[in-house]
């Protein structure tokens, strides 16, 4: 199976990237990323600029620095979006997976258009 990491689409980097536990500035950096993106018309247009934040915020995880951020990247994303794959599809209550997306979805209206992209 291809499991390039550069496959993935603008939506499932979304969801995978909510998954990891990062500092409030981080997250202040990711909620702007998307706000951008999310008004970007091109799909690789939307996947280059997140990247270049998911880059950016990946410098305060210590484990991806000491991998180099595209080992780290490969080894972890596709793990986080089959696990978020799993529970779009199983979860029929409001589990801990579901707790955790949802720090993300607060009082901006965005975050509504958000969740309809993360519970496909
Ligand atoms: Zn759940």
């Amino acid at each position: 199976m291809d499991r390039r990491i550069r496959n993935l689409t603008y939506d499932e980097l979304k969801s995978i990237v909510k998954t990891f536990d990062w500092s409030n500035q981080a997250i202040k950096k990711i909620k702007l990323a998307i706000n951008a993106c999310d008004n970007i018309v091109l799909e690789k247009d939307k996947r280059f600029r997140f990247w270049q934040t998911i880059y950016a915020v990946l410098w305060e995880n210590n484990e991806a620095v000491d991998m180099g951020f595209k080992a780290y990247t490969k080894k972890y994303f596709y793990e986080r979006l089959e696990a978020i794959q799993y529970h779009n599809k199983n979860c029929n209550s409001y589990c801990k997976v579901c707790e955790i997306l949802d720090r993300w979805n607060n009082e901006r209206k965005e975050s509504r258009i958000y969740r309809e992209c993360v519970v496909v």
